[in-house]
């Protein structure tokens, strides 16, 4: 008999499992709460220009690789490497640096301040590939029943990882280079995830390997969405039907089993199979009301930052501006050490921009330039107030301007600015915090939110606040992981 599946959220996580589910025979049904589909991963399309709204590259592709082979379809978007992966500017040195992935190239850019950089990298590389084989199939792409079965499985990994346990990813670092710029540039991977190099475990450094050894970043052709639209696009061909504008609000149950989910408009939505791709531990607290999952404790566990994100449409071009860059001032322990609960950081910001017309010249008019900013910010826990969001903008458009050696403000046609109220209203972030919850010791593997309900046999989860964690590939690691779940389930 065929059985039915209710996916709630049509972010990666839930797009991505709704086709590898199709694909097996399942009638697959998806509800969102916003307008369009991709959750985090979305797009505005505002005064001629185009904007990847989240996400602007992605690491390992071989899982979007994966992913098309297991629904037996061709990719259905079209990727680039990059390469510069990317820039990095301090605002006390006029250098740029190019993070390239060739070791050669690469260690040319820091010569003058660590002249055995090669050497050192190389090193630091084989250790951080080591750790990335040893884990990425027998940790992250596991599902695990237990905690017991978790720790079982961790005691597998090869032993000679044990210390980095004991090590944060800025000490890991530390160890293995001298200067600051390259200590800063090799770190900055851990915000990545959410997180600061200072509180992200050494277990991460494996994220190195991922970026400048092992697969490097990817660009979509035609920018970030066409990920999204490729999906749909295959769902369409299954018949699989994403209603819009729905939030699902409360449920009945009757004992182990989810009868039916509530929306907004009192509509009742009800399936053999229910998977949330929603936040795994917001639904938990805001639909399920779980005493486990209390706002109280909610806010008492580890969330990842918040981002100010903004989109400018500029009728110039930039050439002097690559695709993807970092701008760092000049206290970066400092700055790290406060970034998470400290407003204060931003009257020096740091960020990042994204020139998606660079190689996407469709996505701004003739001539013309759409730039993202992402500046990571306090969540709505330590910064809730977000009334001056124009000046902080303002004030990292006139530290880009400078930076650059060209000032853009007179240059904007188009400006739009989401805070992390924004980015909580739109996907149920929990206080706004943009990549979920952290990776922190008791927040993986089996301590994670699991990936099925405690108490209603027929519900699974899937997406960044599940396993394995957050990011586009994590993304379609949880939707395999999900499948494999709601395939084993017995009605
Ligand atoms: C600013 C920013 C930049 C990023 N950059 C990158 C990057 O460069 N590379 C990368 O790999 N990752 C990046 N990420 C992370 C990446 O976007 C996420 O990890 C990923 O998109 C999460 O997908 P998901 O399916 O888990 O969740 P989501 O995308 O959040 O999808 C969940 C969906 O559920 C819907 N929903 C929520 N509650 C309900 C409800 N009650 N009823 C109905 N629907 C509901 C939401 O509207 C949403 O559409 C970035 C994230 C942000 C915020």
């Amino acid at each position: 008999m065929q059985k039915n599946v209710l996916i709630v959220g049509a972010g990666l996580g839930g797009l991505a499992t709704a086709l590898r589910l199709a694909k097996k025979e399942y009638k697959v049904e998806l509800i969102e709460k916003n307008a369009q589909a991709g959750g985090r991963l979305n797009q505005l399309k505002k005064d001629g220009f185009t904007f990847d709204t989240g996400p602007s590259f992605f690491s390992m592709s071989f899982e979007f690789k994966e992913f098309a082979r297991d629904c037996n379809i061709e990719l259905p978007f079209k990727y680039i490497e990059l390469d510069p992966l990317y820039t990095v500017n301090f605002s006390d040195n006029p250098k740029t640096f190019f993070l390239y992935k060739d070791i050669k190239k690469l260690a040319a850019q820091f010569k003058d301040v660590e002249p055995d950089f090669e050497e050192r990298m190389t090193k630091y590389l084989a250790k951080s590939g080591a750790l990335f084989h040893d884990t990425v199939d027998l940790v992250i792409k596991n599902n695990f029943d237990s905690v017991f079965s978790y720790v079982i499985t961790l005691m597998r990994v090869n032993s000679t990882h044990i210390p980095v346990l004991f090590r944060s990813f800025w000490q890991e670092v530390k160890r293995n280079f001298t200067s600051k710029e390259a200590q800063q540039i090799v770190s900055l991977v851990a915000f990545f995830l959410g997180r600061t190099p200072f509180d992200t475990m050494a277990i991460y450094t494996l994220l190195s390997y991922t970026e400048f050894k092992h697969d490097g970043y990817y660009n979509v052709e035609g920018g970030m969405y066409k990920i999204v639209e490729g999906i749909v696009d295959e769902l369409k061909k299954e018949n699989v039907k994403i209603t819009y504008n729905t939030e699902v609000v409360d449920f009945v149950g009757n004992g182990k089993t989810l009868e039916y989910l509530i929306d907004t408009k009192g509509n009742k939505w009800s399936s053999d199979v229910i998977l949330v791709n929603a936040d795994a531990a917001v639904f938990r607290s805001k639909v399920f009301k779980r005493e486990k999952y209390s706002l109280e404790k909610l806010d008492k566990m580890n969330w990842t930052m918040g981002y100010l994100t903004f989109y400018i449409g500029l009728k110039t071009k930039l050439p002097q501006v690559n695709h993807h860059n970092y701008y760092l001032g000049s206290n970066y322990e400092e700055y790290a050490n406060n970034i998470l609960q400290n407003p204060d950081t931003l009257q020096k910001p740091y960020y990042y921009v994204n020139v998606l017309s660079k190689y996407n010249q469709e996505c701004a008019p003739e001539g013309c330039e759409s730039l993202f900013f992402v500046c990571p910010v306090p969540n709505l826990l330590h910064k809730p107030n977000w009334d001056d969001k124009d000046a902080i903008v303002d004030s990292i458009i006139a530290d880009f301007s400078k930076r650059i050696d060209k000032d853009i403000a007179p240059e904007i046609i188009s400006r739009t600015v989401y805070t992390p109220i924004d980015w909580q209203n739109q996907f149920n972030l929990h206080r706004g915090s943009g990549l979920g919850l952290s990776h922190s010791m008791n927040q993986i593997g089996a301590f994670r939110p699991a990936n099925f309900d405690e108490k209603f046999k027929n519900v699974f989860y899937v997406g960044a606040s599940t396993i394995p964690g957050a990011g586009l590939p994590m993304a379609i690691i949880s939707s395999k992981l999900a499948a494999e779940r709601i395939e084993k389930y017995v009605l």
